[in-house]
């Protein structure tokens, strides 16, 4: 593995919560966006590292990281804070198996944040601005 690769392995595994690549970037010196770039789809290709497409209104649409591996884990975006909260090892991935198989399909992966308000946003008076049963498009009525 080339060094920079190793370094980008390093950061993202070292701060235990997603980080965009320019937040990559911006904790190693002495390598250019296109380097950090190249790394972290050298090393999603293999497994090392997974990445997620999140949308807020202080950051846009951005890519975030994460490690990878049999022990991907889940995350929380706060939309007052901006934090990210580990919501744990993946428990979705055994349902979407299921899912898949009944439906005749084989899955081989997934992707899954949730959004919404953290505890210390809550207690601070922030309301949520949409509840999670107005998001569902099944109402028969
Ligand atoms: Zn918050
Ligand atoms: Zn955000
Ligand atoms: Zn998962």
């Amino acid at each position: 593995m080339t060094k920079a690769r190793k370094t980008v392995l390093e950061v993202v595994e070292q701060e235990g919560s997603p980080l965009s690549a320019r937040q990559i970037g911006a904790r190693i010196a002495g390598h250019d966006t296109a380097t950090v770039y190249r790394a972290l789809h050298y090393l999603e290709e293999k497994g090392l590292i997974d990445s997620f497409v999140l949308h807020c209104d202080r950051h846009g649409t951005e890519r975030y990281y994460t490690t990878g591996g049999a022990c991907h884990r889940h995350w929380f975006h706060c939309v007052e804070c901006h934090r990210f909260i580990d919501l744990g090892e993946c428990v979705v991935g055994d349902m979407i198996e299921k899912i898949g198989r009944q439906k005749g399909l084989a899955v081989t992966g997934h992707t899954f944040f949730a959004t919404g308000l953290c505890a210390d946003c809550q207690a601070a008076g922030k309301m949520p601005g949409r509840l999670p049963s107005d998001t569902c498009s099944t109402q028969t009525d």
